[in-house]
């Protein structure tokens, strides 16, 4: 099965995204944590990506492409993933529908966590990650909305958009966003 979070930086996306792929067996294709890991590893992408990350910018569409459809390629996606902080760009979304199409394996959800500006910049602010300084998270906020949100449009459009209310306790959220899976929710 393939999944995917989508949400405004601090939504949840990590946190639920940690909880479903324990919960379905799935591999986490989270793209923010693979740019991490190459930073650390100061790998010829991870030096790419910094400045952006460090900006609260988007790392650009070919560099995210690449990332991505190197880890798609490994044997433990080849059932499924979930998809977290990615596709973020409309070019980025149907890159991977061609990808998929090619695979023979549509994507079965897209779930949108949705949360008010205001809850997310409290979480935000509370998290303490490197790029969570409040003149970044408003730059995070702000391309979130110019970039990522239409994107919102393009999956309700696909018919495959699944809108979560991601306010209330982990838990919660969490029987939310089963309750709306195919397989879930024919049992
Ligand atoms: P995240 O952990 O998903 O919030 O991502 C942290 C940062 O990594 C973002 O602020 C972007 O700079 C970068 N990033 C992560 N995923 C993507 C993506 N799909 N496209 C472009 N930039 C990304």
């Amino acid at each position: 099965m393939f999944l995917m979070l989508l949400g405004a930086p601090g939504a949840g996306k990590g946190t639920q995204g940690k909880r479903l792929v324990e919960q379905l067996g799935l591999p986490h294709l989270s793209t923010g944590d693979l740019l991490r890991q190459a930073v650390i590893d100061r790998t010829e992408v991870g030096q790419q990506a910094a400045r952006y990350m460090d900006t609260g910018g988007l790392v650009p569409d070919e560099v995210i492409l690449r990332l991505v459809s190197e880890r798609l390629k490994k044997p433990d996606c080849s059932e499924g993933c979930l998809f977290d902080g990615f596709p973020r760009t409309l070019v980025q979304a149907q890159a991977l529908d061609e990808l998929l199409q090619r695979l023979g394996t549509p994507l079965d959800a897209v779930i949108e966590l949705r949360v008010h500006e205001e809850e997310v910049v409290r979480r935000l602010a509370s998290r303490g990650r490197r790029d969570d300084k409040p003149e970044i998270i408003r730059q995070r906020l702000k391309t979130f909305y110019e970039s990522t949100q239409p994107l919102l449009d393009y999956y309700r459009r696909q018919g495959r958009l699944r809108t979560i209310d991601a306010e209330g306790t982990e838990q919660d959220i969490f029987a939310r966003i089963l309750a709306e899976l195919p397989e879930q929710r024919d049992r």
